[in-house]
């Protein structure tokens, strides 16, 4: 069995790695060569820790396993540890062995950044300049340095529930060049994409916050009760998902067909674009969203990829199991 230990992680997996990993597994999904395994969840009644697992097959990548984890809140108080903890266990599909276990917790970032990545690289527009951020914390920092990536952006916006963690934002701008301001909602009208990466319970993004033409990815909503926008934004919007059964029960759309704003047949698979069996955005004036969600198969191509890089660097442990 190969191990990668999380430490190993930074230095191991790249944004190209976790793109190309978490794109052909939307593919294989919308091809219906992967599939994944209903979701565990419990509040476990220690800690009042969530714990879970997350798995799936990818009969076309043959990559098998789960991530098992969850949620500790009192992590850092009481230990200095993150209060995100996953691991990621793969199998080999033809023995049922266990292949290797690595590290999960920015794995789990990489891959949820990779996600909002392939919806823009295949439904912004390609003339988008000016990127709104809705979120500041933890993710939203990983998921800007991403998506700038993807299209010729000359400024960043940003609105957050917190303004004091606004700058957590504002410094992966100036990395990489580029202007920063802080707007209020209204003020997103300016963007031509959008990422919402917060932890919300209710609406921050209304619909006329939005202009023709832009591009959302909804990355922050994971979970029944959790929503960042307007569920009539969703009956504007030609909507993406990364799994639709994840979309209408744990996603942005579980408002809006709540609502009957949206019907489940009108939701696409972000996949069915990349292998072009859906035509993608039809043009300059249409609002994209993509509902995404989280699934196990992502956390499995990313972690399958770092395993290839491990190896092909000398760096997993092999041990005898
Ligand atoms: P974090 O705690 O670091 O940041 C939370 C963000 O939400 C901050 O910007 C905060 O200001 C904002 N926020 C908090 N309360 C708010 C409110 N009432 N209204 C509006 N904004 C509010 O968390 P994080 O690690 O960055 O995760 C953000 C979200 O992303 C979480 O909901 C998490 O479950 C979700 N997530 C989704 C995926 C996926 O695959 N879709 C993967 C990982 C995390």
């Amino acid at each position: 069995m190969l191990i990668v230990p999380e430490r190993e992680i930074a230095d191991l997996m790249t944004r190209d790695a976790a793109f190309a990993a978490v794109e052909q597994v939307f593919a294989a999904m919308a091809a219906d060569k992967a599939y994944n395994f209903p979701v565990v969840r419990e509040a476990i009644g220690h800690e009042d820790a969530l714990y879970g697992f997350k798995g799936g097959f990818d009969r076309a990548g043959l990559t098998l396993g789960l991530k098992a984890g969850g949620y500790w809140p009192n992590n850092m108080d009481k230990r200095g540890l993150i209060n995100h903890q996953s691991t990621v266990f793969l199998f080999d599909p033809d023995t049922g062995k266990v292949r290797a276990m690595v590290g999960g917790n920015l794995l789990t970032a990489l891959r949820t950044a990779a996600a909002s990545s392939v919806s823009i690289r295949h439904l912004a527009r390609k003339d988008a300049k000016v990127i709104g951020m809705i979120g500041a914390g933890h993710q939203a920092t990983f998921q800007l340095r991403a998506a700038l990536e993807q299209r010729g952006f000359e400024k960043v916006i940003g609105w957050n529930y917190h303004p004091e963690m606004l700058p957590n934002i504002e410094k992966v701008a100036t990395e990489a060049g580029l202007p920063f301001a802080a707007v209020d909602l209204p003020g997103m009208a300016e963007a031509d994409v959008i990422i919402t990466i917060t932890s919300a319970f209710a609406p921050s993004l209304l619909a006329e916050h939005v202009s023709p033409g832009t591009h959302i990815a909804c990355m922050g909503t994971d979970t029944k009760g959790k929503q960042e926008v307007e569920a009539a934004l969703l009956a504007r919007a030609t909507v993406f998902a990364d799994e639709i059964a994840q979309s209408v029960s744990i996603g942005e759309a579980q408002h809006a067909i709540a609502e009957g704003l949206l019907q489940e047949a009108d939701i696409a698979q972000l996949g069915a674009v990349i292998n072009g069996t859906h035509p993608g955005r039809k043009d300059a004036a249409e609002i994209t969203l993509f509902d995404g969600t989280g699934v196990g198969l992502q956390d499995l191509a990313v972690a399958a990829a770092v395993v290839d890089l491990a190896v092909a660097q000398g760096r997993a442990i092999e041990v005898d199991f």
